[in-house]
C-alpha cells in the first residue's frame, strides 16, 4: 500500500487562524519557519525520539524543544515525578525541600558553582547574572560575542554587525541606544578582537558573557586558547567571566562544559536540561558573588513561580537520571554516529559538508570546514541547506528550522533511529543534487 501523500493541511489551517491572534502565529519566532518557508507542523504528541503532528505525520525529532529533551519525549520516570508533584500542589510561593535538593545536585556537579538561584527561563538567568556582575564590580559594560545568544534581555539583543569592535547598536527596536552602548561585541574565537575591546574599555567591563560552545550559530566549539584568553583578560582587568551554559549545561557532560575544560568561570547560567521540559533557568557561581543576591545581599531579583514544584520535580528527576552510569557515553555515541554518517552520505553524493559537534549538540554546515565565527557561518550555502531541510521534513525527519540552530539528540536516539535519519539524509542529498 502506498502511504498517503504528505500534507500539512491541518497545521496550515491552525497556523492561519493563529496568525490573527498571536504575532506571527507563534510564541517564539523561530517556530514560524520563516527561514525555511512553508508551514510549521503543529505537534500533538511526542514519545521518545518521535513526534506526531495534527495531520498524523510522524517525525524523528531532532529539535528536542531546542535542548531540554535530553531524555527524549515522555520519559516514564520524569512523568511519574511530575504526576506526584501535581498531586501535591502546583505552586506554593514558599520554599520547598525540592529546591534544596536541586541546588545540591547543581552545586555538587558543576565545578566552581558554590551557590545557585533558580529562575524561570534562560533569559531570566542571563539578565540576573548581568545585573549581579554589574552590582559586584560596580562597572556598567558587558562584552558578548557576535552570533552568541543569551536570551532576549535588552543588554543582549545587541550585535556589532559586520564591524567587530564597534560599540553595540540595538538589534531590535525598543532596545535603547543607552542600553546598547553598554554592550560591547567581539568576534567568537578571535582573541585579537577581544584584546581590542579590553584595550579600550577594560576598566568599564563588568563581565564577559560567552557560550563556551557556541550553540546559536550551529555548533561551534571554542578553539584551543580562546577561553584561556578570555579568562586572562578578565583576571587582568577585574571583569567576571560568565559561561552561558543554558544549552551546554548538563548536556555536553555531567557537570556541563567545565568537565571538558580547565578554564573556570566566575558565574554560570543554566536552563533547558535542568528543567526536564518545564520552564526553568538558574544562575550560580562563586559564593562571594551569589551572597550579593537578595535577601542575602542587596542585588534584587525575585520570581512568583521561581523554584516551581513541578519544574523542580521534572528537573531533579532528569538530573538524577543523567547522573547514572553510561548516559553521556550513549549521547556521545549518538552524536558521533550522526556526525560521521552525515559526512559520509553527503560525500557519497558529492556534497562537501562539515559537521560541528560537541557531544549530543551537532550542526551540519554546507561548507567545507566547520565555521569559526558568525561571519563564516553566514558564508555557508544556506540555499542548499533549506532544500535539504524540506526534503528531510517530507521524509519524516524534523530538523531545527534554521541553519543557525543546533540539533539536539537524546538518549532515545538509538541506532535504529540514527539509521532512519541517515537513510533519509541519503535520499535528501541525492534529491538536492539535481
Ligand atoms: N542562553 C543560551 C545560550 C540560549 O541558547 C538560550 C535559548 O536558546 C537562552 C540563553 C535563553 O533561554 P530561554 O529561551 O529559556 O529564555
Amino acid at each position: 500500500m502506498t502511504p498517503p501523500p504528505f500534507t500539512l493541511s491541518k497545521s496550515e489551517a491552525i497556523f492561519a487562524e493563529a496568525q490573527r491572534l498571536i504575532p506571527g502565529g507563534v510564541n517564539s519566532p523561530v517556530r514560524a519557519y520563516k527561514a525555511v518557508g512553508g508551514v510549521p507542523p503543529h505537534l500533538v504528541r511526542g514519545e521518545g525520539p518521535l513526534v506526531w503532528d495534527e495531520d498524523g505525520n510522524e517525525y524523528v525529532d531532532l529539535v528536542g524543544s531546542y535542548g531540554p529533551l535530553i531524555l527524549g519525549h515522555g520519559n516514564a520516570e520524569v512523568r511519574e515525578a511530575l504526576h506526584a508533584a501535581v498531586d501535591s500542589g502546583t505552586t506554593f510561593g514558599a520554599p520547598t525541600r525540592g529546591e534544596l535538593e536541586m541546588a545540591r545536585t547543581i552545586t555538587e556537579r558543576v565545578p566552581g558553582c558554590e551557590m545557585v538561584r533558580l529562575v524561570n527561563s534562560g533569559t531570566e538567568a542571563t539578565m540576573s547574572a548581568a545585573r549581579l556582575a554589574r552590582a559586584a564590580t560596580g562597572r556598567p559594560k558587558i562584552l558578548k560575542f557576535e552570533g552568541c545568544y543569551h536570551g532576549h534581555g535588552d543588554s543582549f539583543l545587541v550585535s556589532a554587525g559586520s564591524g567587530a569592535l564597534t560599540l553595540g547598536a540595538p538589534d531590535s527596536p525598543g532596545v535603547t541606544k543607552a542600553t546598547a552602548a553598554n554592550s560591547l561585541v567581539a568576534v567568537y574565537n578571535d582573541l585579537d578582537s577581544v584584546k581590542a575591546v579590553f584595550d579600550e574599555h577594560g576598566s568599564d567591563i563588568a563581565a564577559v558573557f560567552v557560550e563556551p560552545v557556541a550553540g546559536n550559530m550551529g555548533t561551534i566549539p571554542p578553539e584551543a586558547g580562546f577561553l584561556e584568553g578570555l579568562r586572562a583578560h578578565c583576571d587582568v582587568s577585574g571583569a567576571l567571566l560568565v559561561y552561558d551554559e543554558v544549552m551546554t549545561g548538563f548536556r555536553v557532560a555531567k557537570g556541563g562544559f567545565q568537565d571538558l575544560s580547565d578554564v573556570r568561570c566566575d558565574l554560570i547560567t543554566l536552563g533547558k536540561v535542568i528543567g526536564g521540559g518545564l520552564p526553568v533557568g538558574a544562575y550560580g557561581g562563586r559564593s562571594d558573588l551569589m551572597m550579593q543576591v537578595a535577601p542575602a545581599g542587596p542585588m534584587y531579583q525575585a520570581g512568583t513561580l521561581s523554584g516551581n514544584p513541578l519544574a523542580v520535580a521534572a528537573g531533579r528527576k532528569t538530573l538524577e537520571i543523567l547522573g547514572r552510569h553510561g548516559i553521556y557515553e550513549q549521547l556521545e555515541y549518538a552524536g558521533s554516529t550522526l556526525q560521521k554518517g552525515l559526512m559520509r552520505v553527503a560525500h557519497e553524493h558529492g556534497r562537501a559538508i562539515s559537521v560541528g559537534r560537541v557531544g549530543s549538540m551537532i550542526c551540519p554546515y554546507f561548507s567545507a570546514a566547520v565555521p569559526r565565527n558568525l561571519t563564516e557561518v553566514t558564508a555557508t550555502d544556506r540555499e542548499a541547506w533549506v532544500r535539504f531541510f524540506n526534503v528531510m521534513l517530507r521524509s519524516g525527519i524534523l530538523l531545527p528550522p534554521s541553519p543557525y540552530e543546533a540539533i539536539f539528540l537524546s538518549v532515545t536516539h538509538t541506532q535504529p533511529v540514527l539509521d532512519r535519519i541517515l537513510e533519509a539524509a541519503d535520499l535528501a542529498f541525492r534529491e538536492i543534487r539535481s
